[in-house]
């Protein structure tokens, strides 16, 4: 998403764009994930609440957070400065950069549907979260407090079951409350990835797919930069160009330490699958309690959770599957759990201060431009944009100051 939203403003703003891809177009993280477009509830991951879930859940593989006991010198990193940043006041100071972001966020797709991808985002007015007790609403509701404080507007209205039910009928009678939630969207991630790239390619954007970054050449203020790419026969080759753009997601660390990139961009991994439903919910469901988010894809109701960190390539584990099986069930007596469809692993890229990595490194000619860990897909059009004028103007954009590659 980060990637081809980069590609695509760029283009728009005049310049010769290549997009080097190891695999294809959304073989990341934008393909499985849950398609929502939720400025009012796009806050940084790291949290003291969380960090109470993760206390008491964290080693077994039925829970929604998930720490294999393995060494591994960067994932400790990771989970120090995770721990560091998981206090009020630190989440405060990230949320300070995401309200300006979030303002922006949901326009920034309409400048796309303006300049021709074609696939629609969704608007709702009835987003909803659900919970099996009345009083577990208030952890959500005292979330929404907090980010109002924090200047980020936030609509949300108390809902019983039965108000759930009548807007989405497949919700089973466990669900006693719900909240719905103001001024969100949604997508079709696989459907919105193919149409981005579309447009993109229609502009003018060369896509190489199944070829592989393995080193960036940062140049000199007066020497190009590059990069050397493998294709999938094995061959090297070595393009030029006056900037890189690194936008690869949860593999972002090893080809951007070298530029000074010195945060951990560790693999948050989720899984998803899609389940028939009747009748079909028209609307994202959130069950914050499981942590679990399902959305309406053409005919299929996709469910999505877990929070597992391990290696982006690691193979999926179906245990992860089954934790999600069991703890959405319950609560959708409408699908059909056991007509899974697409099941899927993907890497979320999670920082350690649960904030972007975006802007200039070391080298002026290679820009950082990822870890947005829960939120690229809402972020990237927006990401996209910021990045054309970081590259046009030469000057970093306000809002991406607090989220320099190189803190
Ligand atoms: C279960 C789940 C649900 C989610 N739900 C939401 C949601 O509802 N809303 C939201 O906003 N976000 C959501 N997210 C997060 C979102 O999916 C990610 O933040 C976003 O997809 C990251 O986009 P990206 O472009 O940075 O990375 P990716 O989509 O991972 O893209 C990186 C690309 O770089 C390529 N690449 C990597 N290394 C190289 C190399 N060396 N050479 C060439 N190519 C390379 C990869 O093949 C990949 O295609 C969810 C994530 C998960 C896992």
């Amino acid at each position: 998403m980060v990637g081809l939203s980069t590609a695509w403003h760029l283009c728009r703003a005049g310049l010769e764009v290549t997009i080097i891809e190891k695999d294809r177009v959304a073989a990341g993280s934008s393909w499985g994930n849950a398609g929502w477009l939720t400025p009012p509830i796009t806050t940084p991951l790291p949290e003291p609440a969380i960090l109470r879930t993760a206390l008491t859940a964290m080693f077994s593989p039925n829970s929604p957070l998930y720490v294999p006991l393995r060494p591994d010198v960067d994932l400790l990193r990771f989970l120090l400065g995770f721990l560091r940043h998981s206090t009020s006041a630190a989440w405060r100071r990230a949320m300070a950069a995401y309200v300006p972001l979030n303002r922006e966020s949901l326009e920034a797709f309409d400048e796309l549907a303006a300049g021709g991808v074609r696939e629609p985002t969704h608007p709702t007015a009835d987003f909803l979260a659900c919970f099996r007790e009345v009083e577990q609403h208030r952890l959500l509701m005292d979330e929404f407090e907090q980010i109002r404080a924090a200047g980020q507007p936030v609509t949300a209205e108390l809902l019983s079951g039965d108000e759930v039910r009548a807007i989405a009928p497949a919700v089973s009678a466990a669900i006693t409350a719900g909240i719905r939630l103001g001024g969100t969207r949604f997508l079709h991630p696989p459907h919105y990835l193919q149409a981005l790239a579309d447009a993109a390619m229609a502009d003018g954007v060369v896509l190489r797919e199944a070829a592989t970054v393995t080193q960036v050449d940062g140049g000199t203020p007066v020497r190009a930069a590059g990069v050397r790419v493998r294709d999938a026969s094995g061959e090297d080759e070595e393009i030029r160009a006056d900037v890189v753009v690194l936008a690869t997601g949860s593999w972002l660390g090893r080809l951007a330490r070298p530029f000074g990139v010195r945060m951990v961009v560790q693999a948050g991994r989720g899984y998803s699958f899609t389940v028939p439903a009747d009748p079909m919910p028209e609307v994202p469901l959130y069950f914050p309690m499981q942590r679990v988010a399902c959305t309406p894809l053409a005919g299929r109701f996709r469910v999505a959770g877990m929070m597992e960190f391990r290696k982006p390539g690691d193979p999926l584990d179906p245990r992860r599957i089954h934790a999600i099986v069991r703890a959405t069930r319950p609560l959708l007596s409408g699908a059909d759990f056991d007509d899974r469809q697409d099941e899927w692993v993907g890497s979320r890229p999670c920082t350690p201060d649960g904030l972007p990595l975006i802007g200039p490194t070391r080298s002026p000619r290679v820009i950082a431009a990822g870890g947005h860990g829960m939120w690229g897909i809402t972020l990237g059009p927006l990401t996209g944009r910021l990045v054309t004028e970081l590259v046009t103007t030469g000057r970093t954009p306000d809002v991406l100051l607090p989220l320099d590659p190189l803190r």
